[in-house]
């Protein structure tokens, strides 16, 4: 199906200002007219899905029917083959009420531990980045992106956000933390999400 963003007016509905600072670096070259929702004061709606993709949905709706504007939502978080897939869509609660990311990775490396899983080929993971376009019409889409690699011990890099300092890429000897924005950007679960909606715009509509 082709999408088309009227008047080219987009919300980023999102209020994690890493997530807002990527998708915005990823729209640029799209000339889009962005803003996010936390610069229009939209409610967060609580996350009561069970999938990344649902909840991507609710987010997304959410922003469009309270704003009036197409609405891009991101829902995302890392999935460890270990644990059984957590902290998967719990991702961000793993940070506990103060988002404090150094508490969450340490409790997936405690987790790791608890589960014997030292070596590295016992410490696969991956991203997820679901990302949903809703449109005032009423249509919404949901486009998902992975990237896989491996999780590390202690903590590398000061770039990105989130669990960043803890994955480590496939195929590539640095942590996302350490990695240049672009060279992240060009490879990363959102990147790959984001391929996928930008082939879904009709030309009209960017
Ligand atoms: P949610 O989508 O708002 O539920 O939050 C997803 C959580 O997953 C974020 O708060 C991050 O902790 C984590 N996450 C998602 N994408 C990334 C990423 O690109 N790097 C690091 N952590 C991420």
């Amino acid at each position: 199906m082709q999408l088309e963003i009227p008047d080219s007016k987009l919300v980023v509905a999102s209020h994690n200002q890493g997530k807002v600072r990527e998708i915005s670096a990823l729209l640029a070259p799209l000339g889009l007219n962005v803003v996010s929702a936390g610069e229009l004061d939209l409610p967060e709606p609580e996350e009561t899905e069970t999938t990344f993709e649902g909840n991507a949905r609710l987010k997304a709706e959410a922003a469009m029917t309270a704003s009036g504007l197409a609405a891009l939502s991101d829902d995302s978080g890392l999935c460890v083959d270990a644990l059984d897939g957590a902290p998967g869509i719990y991702s961000a609660r793993w940070a506990g009420p103060t988002k404090d990311f150094a508490v969450a990775m340490r409790k997936v490396e405690d987790e790791l531990i608890s589960a014997g899983a030292m070596a590295p080929a016992a410490r696969s993971a991956h991203f997820v980045c679901a990302l949903c376009l809703a449109l005032p019409g009423g249509t919404s889409q949901v486009f998902t992106g992975k990237v896989h690699g491996e999780m590390v011990w202690p903590p590398r890099g000061e770039h990105g956000f989130g669990y960043d300092p803890v994955f480590k890429p496939a195929g590539h000897d640095i942590t996302f933390g350490e990695m240049d924005p672009d060279a992240k950007h060009a490879m990363s679960h959102r990147a790959h999400a984001f391929a996928q909606l930008v082939e879904a715009l009709s030309p009209s509509g960017i």
